[in-house]
C-alpha cells in the first residue's frame, strides 16, 4: 500500500490555538503553488484566480457534491494521496451512475494547520484522478478547521441520463467488478492485521483508491433503465432503485461476485455479508431489460469493466436473496465503517 502520510494535526486533538486563521497571504500561496493548475479545456473561460469560475456550456450539466469529514468518512490515518483521490472519486462516481461526462471540479479544503508535505501528497491524488479522466479543478475554497473535503463535480449529460427512478419489473440487475472489498480493506486497514497478505494489501487498495466507474455509466446511458454507485452498500442502494421505480428485487445470493483476495482471506458468510451490506465499493448497480442483456454485455466490453448479472426486479415490495431454493428477506444494515 502507498506510503502513509499522516492529516496535519489530529481531527481529536486539534488545539484552540490552532483554529486561527490562515494568514491570507499563506493562504494564496498555498492556492498558487498546489491547486491553480493550467487546464487545456478551452471551455474554461475563467479558473482559478477570480471571483468565480466561468465555463462556455451548452448543454445539460449534472452536478455532484460530497464532502469528507476526517474521522467520519475516512480514518484520520489514511494517505493524504488517497484523501485527495478519493474525495473526487466518490464525486465521479455519482456523476458515473447518471451517465454525466465529467468535466470540472470545485474543491473547498478545510485544513488544521499548513503542512505542505500532506497538501502535496493530497494534491497529487486529486490531480492523478482529474487528469485520468479530463476533470478541470475551476475554483474551491480554503479555510482553517477540522479536516473537511468538500467536492463538487460537474458534467455533461445528455437526453442519456440514468435515474434511480427508471427500474422496470422483470428488468435485470446488475453490478460491476466485485463487492465488499472495500469493506473488508478497511477492516485490514483499521486493525492493522494480515500485514505480510498480498490479499490485505490489494484490499486495502480497494479502500484507499476507490475507482469510479465513468467510462461503464457513458457506455450503458444508451441502454440501462436505472442506475446508482454503491456507496452505503448493494442493499442499501438497490434498495434507493427500488423505492424510486416502485418495485422490488430478488438477488440470487451465489452470483454475488466477490474477489479472490476477500475469499482466500475471510470466511464465506463474511463475504457475503460484506458483498451485501459493506460500503465504499463505488461500484455501479444498474438494471436493463432481460432482452437487452447483449447491451449490458458491449456496455462493459467498451468500459474494459467486468459486470454480473445478479437478480432481478420484482413486482413485490423489499428485496429478497435466493439461494439453494431458499428465500430471506434482506434489510440494510446501515453498515458504518467506523462502529
Ligand atoms: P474569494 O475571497 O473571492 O472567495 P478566495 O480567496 O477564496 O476568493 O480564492 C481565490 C481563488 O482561488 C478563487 O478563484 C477560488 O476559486 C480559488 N481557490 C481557493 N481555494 C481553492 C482550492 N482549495 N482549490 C481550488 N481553487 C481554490
Ligand atoms: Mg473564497
Amino acid at each position: 500500500m502507498p506510503s502513509s502520510t499522516r492529516p496535519p494535526g489530529s481531527c481529536a486533538r486539534q488545539r484552540r490555538s490552532e483554529l486561527a486563521e490562515i494568514p491570507r497571504a499563506r493562504e494564496f500561496d498555498v492556492i498558487e503553488r498546489f491547486f491553480a493548475r493550467a487546464t487545456s479545456d478551452p471551455t474554461v473561460l475563467v479558473g482559478i484566480g477570480d471571483d468565480a469560475a466561468i465555463v462556455d456550456s451548452p448543454g445539460c450539466l449534472a452536478v455532484a457534491v460530497d464532502t469528507l469529514v476526517c474521522g467520519t468518512h475516512f480514518p484520520e490515518s489514511l494517505p493524504a494521496r488517497a484523501v485527495g483521490h478519493r474525495a473526487l472519486a466518490v464525486n465521479l462516481s455519482d456523476l458515473a451512475a447518471c451517465a454525466a461526462r465529467p468535466r470540472y471540479a470545485t474543491l473547498a479544503l478545510t485544513l488544521p494547520g499548513i503542512d505542505e508535505t500532506w497538501i502535496g501528497a493530497f494534491v497529487d491524488g486529486f490531480f492523478a484522478l482529474a487528469d485520468r479522466f479530463g476533470v478541470s479543478l475551476i475554483g474551491g475554497d480554503t479555510t482553517h478547521g477540522p479536516l473537511t473535503v468538500t467536492v463538487q463535480v460537474i458534467g455533461d449529460s445528455g437526453p442519456k441520463a440514468l435515474r434511480r427512478s427508471g427500474g422496470r419489473v422483470g428488468d435485470r440487475i446488475y453490478v460491476s467488478g466485485t463487492l465488499g472489498d472495500s469493506a473488508a480493506g478497511l477492516d485490514c486497514f483499521a486493525a492493522r492485521s494480515h500485514a505480510e497478505s498480498d490479499d490485505a494489501d490489494a484490499l486495502i487498495e480497494r479502500f484507499c483508491y476507490p475507482e469510479p466507474r465513468v467510462d461503464l455509466g457513458l457506455a450503458l446511458g444508451d441502454v440501462a433503465h436505472a442506475a446508482i454507485d454503491i456507496s452505503d452498500g448493494l442493499v442499501a442502494d438497490l434498495g434507493h432503485i427500488c423505492t424510486a421505480s416502485g418495485c422490488g428485487a430478488a438477488i440470487d445470493l451465489s452470483a454475488l461476485p466477490i474477489s479472490h483476495s476477500m475469499s482466500r482471506l475471510l470466511p464465506a458468510d463474511r463475504c457475503r455479508d460484506l458483498a451485501l451490506h459493506g460500503g465504499d465499493d463505488y461500484e455501479l448497480c444498474f438494471c436493463i431489460a432481460p432482452e437487452d442483456a447483449i447491451g449490458a454485455e458491449r456496455a462493459a466490453a467498451e468500459a474494459h469493466t467486468p459486470i454480473t448479472a445478479i437478480g432481478e426486479l420484482t413486482s413485490e415490495a423489499g428485496i429478497v436473496g435466493r439461494q439453494s431454493g431458499s428465500v430471506e428477506t434482506l434489510t440494510p444494515k446501515g453498515f458504518t465503517h467506523f462502529d
